[in-house]
């Protein structure tokens, strides 16, 4: 097998070949069709999130299928279609685990941070932490779904059900996200970098009723905002943006300081929260969800031993939509 492996926090990833692993017992070996690139991963490779597990294949929005079962498999079946998210094993028994908020687990596993994942030809995922996708359709196109959708869709419900909704950088989360809102019949107000009329375009034609740079006050104000980008900054700017009792959720692993702010924008009952993780449950109600809102992801594929030109273009921030790396071009 092939895989892009981090060998040392803030250096280049190096395609290595290695054997093919074999599966222990609850586990599963797949083969990958496609593995998105998500944000999270440049904070691991920067070091900005603590103790990886070194060398490290990253990648948490793995697409592919089920090559070889290890013992005691019963949920899954050998060549059915597979996601693997970031949420790669909980402990089943601390009080997070057990009061259903296991995105909070004491002892967990996280995909392509503290276990390998998907930037490979092949990769072993417990199998409890696997999710069947359909069997049809470009894997390509699935694999944003499984984080930008996943942990998306958690920040969302958070949010709240209120119809005018900020979305605070536009990237993979954002255009998935900004299309089941509009399906929802709710209004998206996109927040981008000042300037990038490119991003603010991308809102508009996805359904956004306003787009704008984050320095920009929104036409109306918001019932709740959601930060998908890592910037600081933008937790007054939502604040300032959100009506009396509003709430701001912020959806990233790592973001930079927060600058301090007055108390009066936090007041009358304004909320600011973060969003950690995953549920199983959040990814079964969001896989549910998304061809019911017809989510089109827009992406732009790339071969696996080019996954350091797709993290620059992310960093950069020259994608509009989503980075996936496909093994075998
Ligand atoms: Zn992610
Ligand atoms: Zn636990």
């Amino acid at each position: 097998m092939h895989a892009m492996v981090l060998e040392r926090a803030g250096a280049p990833l190096v395609l290595r070949e290695r054997e093919v692993p074999a599966p222990g017992p609850g586990e599963v070996l797949i083969e990958i069709a496609a593995c998105g690139v998500c944000r999270t991963d440049l904070h691991v490779l920067d070091g900005e999130l603590p103790d990886p597990v070194l060398p490290l294949v990253p990648g948490h929005e793995i697409v592919g299928r089920v090559a070889a079962l290890g013992a005691g498999v019963a949920n899954l079946t050998l060549g059915e279609r597979v996601g693997v998210p970031w949420l790669g094993f909980t402990c089943g028994v601390c009080p997070y685990c057990r009061s259903e908020r296991e995105n909070l687990c004491d002892r967990p596993l996280f995909t392509g941070y503290t276990r390998n994942g998907g930037y490979a030809t092949h990769t072993i995922a417990d199998a409890r932490f696997c999710f069947p996708l359909p069997a049809d359709g470009d894997p390509v196109a699935l694999a944003p779904l499984l984080c930008a959708g996943l942990i998306g869709w958690r920040s969302y419900r958070k949010a709240g059900p209120g119809a005018e909704l900020g979305i605070y950088g536009f990237g993979a989360a954002a255009h998935i996200l900004c299309q089941v809102a509009v399906w929802q019949g709710r209004r998206v107000y996109a927040f981008t970098r000042p300037g990038d009329e490119a991003a603010q375009d991308f809102a508009r034609r996805l359904g956004a009723a306003w787009a704008g740079g984050s320095d920009a006050s929104p036409p109306e104000p918001l019932d709740a905002a959601i930060i998908f980008a890592p910037v600081g900054a933008l937790v007054p700017a939502a604040l300032a943006a959100v009506k009396k009792g509003g709430r701001v959720v912020c959806g990233g692993i790592h973001m930079s300081d927060i600058p301090r702010f007055s108390y009066s924008l936090l007041w009358e009952e304004r909320e600011l929260v973060s969003v950690a993780n995953l549920t199983r449950a959040d990814a079964r109600e969001f896989l549910a969800v998304a061809p019911k809102a017809g989510v089109a992801t827009a992406t732009v594929p790339y071969p696996l031993a080019r996954a350091n030109e797709a993290l620059a273009d992310l960093r950069e921030g020259r994608l509009q939509g989503a980075a996936v790396l496909v093994p075998g071009e």
